[in-house]
């Protein structure tokens, strides 16, 4: 990554911030599995923030079964949060997802989700942190 982003830290930085799981998907770009993971089932209404920076990323009301194992949305919270770039690695091209504010890992972006969007941003429950909506 060669851009630059309003929060930067080393990797050892990282490393000592964030939880395993979260240092291996945000960082490394890992892949979590399938149906193991916190928030692929989640149903709650709430935000889901970078696990990195904080920053809000996706809505629960853009939430939806994809049935892929992995949380699913079908648009980001606002343009602004989220940025793409294409991933030609694992011998396939898809589109890459990150935080435009930390440049963590997020997931990919496919063309096969439902309307109005008709997108699926498959995410990794371990780059998010979900925060409860509080019903006062
Ligand atoms: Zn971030």
């Amino acid at each position: 990554m060669s851009k630059k982003y309003s929060v930067e830290k080393s990797r050892d930085e990282w490393k000592k911030e964030l939880s395993e799981a979260a240092f291996r998907v945000l960082r490394k770009k890992g892949t979590e599995p399938a149906f193991n993971n916190d928030y692929f089932a989640n149903d709650k209404p709430g935000i889901y923030h970078c696990a990195g920076c904080g920053q809000e990323l996706f809505s629960s009301e853009d939430k939806y079964k994809s049935g892929s194992g992995w949380p699913s949305f079908t648009r980001p919270a606002s343009k602004e949060v989220v940025e793409t770039e294409i991933d030609n690695t694992m011998g396939m091209q898809r589109i890459e997802v990150h935080c435009s504010q930390c440049g963590g890992h997020l997931g990919h972006l496919f063309k096969d989700g439902p309307q109005p969007t008709g997108l699926r941003y498959c995410l990794n429950s371990a780059a998010l942190d979900f925060i409860a909506e509080v019903n006062n």
